[in-house]
């Protein structure tokens, strides 16, 4: 019998069936827990439309203590939620710990935000006054690679803006979720949040549902298509955060051993699942050779091992479908190029994968071309920076991408010049609370952080007085 339960309705509840999570770093069963029918996802949306009018109708600062307690909540366990994260996604612990605290941050970031009523037109004839209301029942839908963060990415601006919410976790790594929903179960009013895990089979259904305003999706490129066919009838509201396949351009006037570090951490945190991990390195020709060794060096010393070893720097990948996906992406890195650190599994129990430079690839080769999310980095030569970024500019991708030199200037230029939704100069994957955050082209619609990701859970409404 599970020891996770669903929160619906502000009680915590078995699934109507059951199913097993597995720890990646070992493939033995971690846990069961909830397996949500469309009976309960149903249920969840009807307690989270029927709580929405007396949510919305609290004072501000109301909602705004709900979700501080959250945080406070949440940062008393922190210790335990990091462990279990581990255990459910394979980072490591310290990972785990940044991710946890990252969390805590941004909901009590989001909770100092708020939408005020804009007058844009004051007599003699007519007020005009724009409103932001809240939509009503928001839909969350969650990926495996950070699965707690990304509810902070969601939960804290839907609630605060007076929405109410059904949070679905990704299959793989629903128990912190779980455990966060035992938190909320004791914060929340009935029904405000709801969490319902699933067997990657309630999304379409939650997409769909007639009673959902709003669907806020963090996941691949392909499944946000499908969300956005399911969502196409009731014309909801979306906030998509999808694929990546983040370019970085190292022109030739970088210090190797200063840099090269930092492109290594940009790539292979979280075993490199992470969205806006730099999936493309494109490298000057003057420094490529210098460059690539580097990355080899580190590659081949990283402490590759289960997330909670005390010294462990890569985990496994998080789930066997992806791991089976990074080996495919092995094998054309083989065909392509140059392997010359890592390029097979680790032949232990878990889904490790050693941490793998490719070089002598380029662009209309597949690892480069796609977003492999796993502990791979293919380094591309270049000679012309105009070339490397148009380069980088051709991908159907836009989430994040970055320009290093010691010329902040010339980096500033290429770098405004990328078609991303985040573009870095001389880091990569730096974001906060209060930054807005989204993709361009197929990376995305919308944008989620700061006021930007507030005002997408609202509806924009014009209040027009005749004087
Ligand atoms: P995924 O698309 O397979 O799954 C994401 C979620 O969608 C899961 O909860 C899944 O159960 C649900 N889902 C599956 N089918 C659905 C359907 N038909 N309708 C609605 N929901 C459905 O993604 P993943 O493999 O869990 O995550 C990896 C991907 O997420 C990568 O492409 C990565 O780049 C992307 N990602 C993007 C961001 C970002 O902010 N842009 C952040 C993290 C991850």
């Amino acid at each position: 019998m599970s020891i996770y339960r669903m929160l619906i309705g502000g009680a915590l509840v078995d699934g109507d069936a059951e199913m097993d999570v597995i720890n990646p770093a070992t493939g033995k069963l971690l846990a069961s827990c909830p397996r949500g029918s469309a009976a309960q996802l149903d249920a969840a949306v009807a307690a989270a439309k029927g709580a929405q009018p007396a949510w919305a109708s609290l004072s501000l600062e109301e909602r705004k203590s709900a979700l501080i307690k959250l945080a406070d909540g949440l940062e008393a366990r922190s210790e335990e939620f990091a462990r279990l994260l581990t255990m459910e996604q394979g980072k490591p612990l310290a990972e785990s710990d940044a991710e946890i605290s990252y969390t805590i941050a941004f909901i009590r970031y989001c909770s100092a935000l708020s939408t005020k009523v804009e007058t844009i037109e004051d007599g003699p004839d007519r007020r005009v006054e724009l409103h932001r209301k809240p939509l009503g029942v928001v839909g969350a839908i969650i990926p495996w690679n950070f699965p707690l963060l990304l509810i902070a990415f969601k939960l804290p601006p839907a609630l605060v803006t007076g929405n109410t919410i059904v949070v679905k976790p990704s299959p793989t790594t629903p128990l912190t979720a779980l455990k966060l929903g035992e938190l909320c179960a004791e914060t929340f009013p009935p029904g405000v949040v709801n969490i319902v895990s699933d067997a990657n089979d309630l999304g379409e259904r939650l997409s769909a549902h007639p009673d959902v305003a709003k669907i806020s999706f963090t996941g691949s490129t392909a499944t946000g298509a499908k969300v956005m066919q399911s969502a196409a009838e009731t014309i909801k509201r979306l906030t998509l955060e999808l694929g990546g396949n983040d370019a970085a351009i190292v022109l030739p006037d970088v210090d190797p051993a200063e840099v090269v570090p930092a492109l290594f951490g940009g790539a292979f945190m979280n075993a490199g699942q992470v969205c806006l991990a730099i999936k493309r390195l494109y490298v000057h020709k003057d420094i490529y050779d210098d460059v690539c060794n580097r990355l080899a060096i580190l590659a081949r010393n990283a402490i590759v091992d289960d997330g909670l070893k005390p010294g462990a720097q890569i985990g496994p990948l998080q789930n066997r479908m992806q791991f089976d996906k990074v080996k495919g992406f092995l094998a054309d890195a083989y065909a392509a190029g140059k392997v010359i650190a890592g390029g097979k599994p680790i032949d232990r129990p878990g889904n490790f994968i050693q941490p793998t430079i490719v070089r002598d690839v380029t662009d209309g080769d597949r690892i480069v071309d796609l977003e492999q999310f796993g502990p791979i980095l293919p380094v591309i030569k270049f000679s012309d920076p105009e070339d490397a970024l148009a380069r980088a500019n051709a991908s159907s991708l836009g989430l994040g991408g970055s320009v290093w030199s010691k010329d902040v200037r010339r980096a500033t230029d290429l770098a405004s010049r990328m078609d991303v939704g985040m573009a870095w100069v001389n880091k990569h994957l730096d974001f906060g609370p209060g930054i807005p955050f989204g993709g361009a082209k197929q990376s995305g619609i919308g944008m989620e952080l700061g006021d930007a990701g507030l005002t997408e859970f609202t509806q924009l409404s014009v209040l027009n007085i005749a004087l």
